[in-house]
């Protein structure tokens, strides 16, 4: 098991801890922040992308106009849609890009399997979270622990988990290291308009009503006028919508 985050502290340059607590990021632009985060970072800083939201593909895309040697990773949990796979595909073809894949371990997969079947997922809240736990959550961690700085496309809007989500922030859940989150300020309709006028590849299950693509059976297609949100984990109340990789510090710092 690689060793946790927590335990590991990242020695962050005093120059880019001023520049974070100054405050003058929060007031730039979506490149301009990420161009300093690629200045100051690369090559230990990659994009987290789902390959299941806009956002992460206008991250990509950005960064790949900065530097095409920009890094991103995708947690594999082994659960995806075929439509994700694809996408990741395309990615690869289109920025001629080394996706990085995250896979889980597979003993923890297997004895979670064995313990409580594969689709423990719908049975308690507990049980989701012991699978995104083992599926997302430990992955992510081993992935962060080689990195300095990671990337989202979280926005505000997004749920009522991220209203206070910074552009940039220091992630002390994942051992001090900082968190890129360009988008933070963006409209669902700003992120849409950057995909059309610059052909970015997006999921094509955007197309049927899936807003926000996750794994295969956590993700369903929404209605009109429901909540972009309310296609994943849907049996669950808003507030626990999250699958641990995006937790600050006020949430307790369990997770992500
Ligand atoms: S989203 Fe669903 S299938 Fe994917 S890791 Fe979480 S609980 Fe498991």
């Amino acid at each position: 098991m690689a060793q946790s985050p927590q335990m590991l502290e990242k020695s962050i340059s005093s120059k880019a801890l001023e520049e974070i607590s100054g405050g003058r990021l929060e007031a730039l632009p979506a490149a301009e922040v990420l161009e300093w985060a690629i200045k100051t970072f690369h090559p230990g800083i990659a994009l987290s992308a789902s390959f299941g939201g806009p956002e992460g593909m206008v991250v990509l895309d950005m960064m790949h106009r900065l530097n095409p040697h920009s890094r991103v990773f995708v947690l594999d949990t082994g659960r995806l849609p075929q439509a994700t796979y694809d996408l990741i595909d395309r990615v690869r073809d289109r920025y001629d890009k080394d996706v990085e894949i995250v896979f889980p371990e597979p003993p923890a997969v297997e004895k979670m399997v064995r313990d409580h079947g594969a689709n423990l997922f719908y049975e308690s809240i507990e049980r989701r979270q012991l699978c995104c736990q083992v599926r997302k959550v430990e992955p992510l961690n081993r992935k962060l622990a080689d990195l300095e700085a990671w990337v989202t496309g979280l926005r505000r809007d997004q749920a009522v988990t991220r209203t206070q989500t910074a552009k940039v922030e220091l992630d002390r859940a994942h051992g001090g290291i900082v968190k890129v989150n360009p988008l933070a300020d963006w409209t669902d309709e700003e992120v849409w308009t950057y995909v059309r006028e610059h052909g970015v590849p997006t999921n094509r299950l955007h197309t049927q009503h899936y807003p926000s693509v996750g794994c295969d059976p956590c993700s369903r297609a929404i209605k009109p006028g429901e909540d972009p949100r309310a296609g994943r984990w849907w049996w669950e109340r808003p507030e626990t919508k999250e699958c641990g990789i995006h937790v600050g510090e006020e949430e307790g710092g369990s997770g992500i």
